[in-house]
């Protein structure tokens, strides 16, 4: 079943038409990776997701429901959990509060303390340390557990792997079959192209705003994601 669908959804910075007519959809269950050089509209398009960039145009539907216009906070309720850029924990907080932080307006279901710490067993050790003394991959996978605990429906990474260690983005990727099959499905930014194709049931690429490819990594050639990420031809 569909989960989101997006329509024809133009999100402009300024004069900019940042994303521009994008549509897209969602199974449940999949996980789908958004491509493209930077600046091609990425980040922009799941910050509309979650209800933190406005759109001009266009539709966003979950499970049927119209939330374009949805307030972000609404749409945690709703089921739509975002990891921003950069992670964006409190630095002085602990492990533990940050992880609580996304049970605040969340929704109940399998995403609890307990499972998240059993998602990433090294947390428990460290749930009391400040979350500005844990390295970088620590601080993603507290992001991802933090969103976790709102138990959305539809999980958001952005740039999950941006400045992380090979090794580290190895490990966090470990976690996303049991969250998917907990029944999140999870839309993720990768600015990584070959690590979106190993892990993403289907890829979409954009550029300069535009949807330029889509389909699943078996199905794509090198040349065509090449050509669509950089613009050739
Ligand atoms: P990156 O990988 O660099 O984050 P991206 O694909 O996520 O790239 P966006 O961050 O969505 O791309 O940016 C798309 C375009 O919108 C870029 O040209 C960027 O400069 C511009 N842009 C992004 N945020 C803003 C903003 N707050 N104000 C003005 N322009 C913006």
């Amino acid at each position: 079943m569909t989960l989101l669908s997006v329509r024809d959804l133009t999100v402009h910075h300024g004069q900019l038409r940042a994303v521009d007519g994008v549509s897209l959809s969602v199974d449940e269950g999949e996980v789908l990776a958004i491509i493209g050089a930077n600046g091609a509209g990425k980040s922009t398009l799941l910050r509309a997701l979650a209800g933190l960039n406005a759109p001009s145009s266009g539709t966003v539907e979950l499970a049927g429901r119209d939330i374009t216009r949805m307030p972000a906070h609404r749409r945690v309720v709703a089921g739509v959990a975002l990891v921003p850029e950069g992670r964006r924990l409190f630095r002085s907080l602990t492990v533990e509060e940050n992880l609580l932080a996304g049970a605040y307006r969340g929704r109940p279901g399998p995403w609890t303390m307990a499972a998240v710490l059993e998602l990433f067993p090294w947390m428990a050790e460290r749930r009391g340390q400040n979350a500005g003394q844990l390295s970088g991959g620590e601080q993603q996978a507290v992001a991802i557990g933090r969103a976790l605990l709102s138990n959305p429906d539809l999980l958001l990474i952005d740039e999950l792997s941006l400045g992380l260690a090979p090794v580290v983005v190895r490990r966090i990727y470990e976690v996303l079959p049991g969250i998917v099959g907990a029944g999140t499905t999870a839309l993720i930014v990768e600015q990584d192209v070959s690590q979106a194709m190993r892990v993403a049931d289907r890829v979409h690429c954009l550029l300069e705003g535009r949807s330029v490819l889509q389909g699943r990594p078996a199905e794509l050639t090198g040349e065509q994601v090449e050509h669509a990420y950089f613009g050739i031809g």
